[in-house]
């Protein structure tokens, strides 16, 4: 067992007694495992599930986090829940992960929310939300604020149950084939950038696209695209973008918070018994918090190799554009909501939760930021 292993296994423990310990009432999943807990708890019947992903094969941070859940569900379960996992392509296709799950021929995805807008539009609100809540501020907002409960209203008509699955915390602005020195840059730009965000840019004149993460590089390295975001130096630069486009541009705007999800086919999940929901509850929960650590440690390493041995050219965007995205995000948002009455509750619920929270946090870790970095 490796030291990491043996450190992230002890984390679950103590989270499994955090979550013992606050009671269920005070948990985002209060309830599942109680109302399914006459299925059989206690048996000793195995489980073997499939886990597809939606990332390329072995990708750190994001395909490493899906493994990192099986392993943990396997050792923690006593070989009880065996999960196999796959990455994009391997089983179904990165962007039919939803689908398969949803319809049961898969138990257990990982993936973004954001690339559903198709099946679902309300989803794209849990990940890449532009200009919104922080990782911190997010999961605050999932567990306590209400927002859980949306995320699970929106999957519930197409027999999914989402659980947080990870976090890449605040994402870089993206890789670009040239400057972008004003909003009138972005007319005409071609663009990778998956949910709300690549509306905003569609708004300003882009020709924005989706693309699984495998093919960002022969994208826009063929010149199929001009620019693509991805997520963080970290996982940026295994996928080798920095050598297909010179420009690194901050801060990313359009996804401050890089939430992971776990979607459970809702049947798959009411035939386990109850102990172990609660224990992929809890797995999830764990491996959400790690993943976020992971990004921040690794992050700083990876960003000094694209900087330092690659020569990428970091960029910041001016503040004339972040003003103009920040305009056009807010129309954006405001449209889904109008379009859409679960979206305008869960719009409600995020901005009254966000202003809420940037309140305190100007005096707490704005403040303290200021004063400790001047
Ligand atoms: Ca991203």
């Amino acid at each position: 067992m490796t030291e990491q292993r043996r450190r992230f296994l002890k984390m679950l423990a103590a989270s499994a007694a955090g979550v013992a310990a606050a009671g269920c009432a005070q948990t985002p999943d209060r309830g599942m495992a109680a109302s399914r807990g006459s299925q059989g708890g206690g048996s000793g019947e195995r489980y073997h599930w499939r886990l597809v992903t939606a990332w390329p094969p072995g990708l750190p941070g994001f395909g490493t986090t899906a493994v990192t859940l099986a392993d943990t569900l396997r050792e923690v379960s006593g070989g009880r829940l065996t999960l196999q996992v796959y990455a994009a392509g391997e089983l179904v296709p990165a962007f039919e992960v939803f689908d398969a799950v949803s319809r049961g021929s898969v138990e257990m995805g990982h993936s973004a929310p954001a690339y559903w807008k198709g099946q679902a539009p309300t989803t794209q609100l849990f990940t890449g939300y532009p200009f919104g809540m922080l990782p911190a501020e997010f999961n605050a907002w999932m567990a306590y604020g209400g927002g859980m409960e949306l995320w699970r209203e929106c999957y519930e008509p197409y027999g999914l149950v989402p659980f947080p699955g990870g976090n890449t915390g605040a994402q870089m602005g993206g890789w670009f084939r040239r400057e972008i020195r004003s909003v009138d840059d972005f007319s005409g730009l071609k663009i990778r950038m998956p949910g709300l965000g690549g509306d905003v840019l569609r708004r300003l004149g882009a020709t924005v696209v989706n693309l699984p993460g495998g093919e960002l590089f022969t994208a826009l390295q063929s010149g199929l695209i001009d620019a693509t975001e991805w997520a963080s130096p970290y996982n940026d630069l295994p996928l080798g973008l920095y050598q297909a486009a010179p420009y690194y541009y901050f801060p990313g705007w359009h996804e401050p918070a890089g939430s992971i999800e776990i979607i459970i086919n809702r049947k798959a999940l009411e035939a386990l018994p109850g102990e172990l929901q609660k224990l992929i509850q809890t797995a999830c929960t764990a491996v959400n918090h790690q993943m976020l650590s992971e990004f921040m440690a690794r992050n700083v390493q990876a960003l000094r190799v694209l900087v330092e041995e690659h020569g990428v050219q970091l960029r910041r965007f001016p503040e004339e554009v972040l003003k103009g995205l920040h305009k056009a995000a807010n129309e954006v948002l405001d449209e889904l909501g109008d379009a859409n009455p679960l979206a305008g509750r869960i719009l409600r619920s995020y901005r009254e939760f966000q202003d809420g929270v940037a309140g305190w946090q100007a005096i707490s870790e704005g403040s303290y930021l200021s004063a400790r970095d001047s």
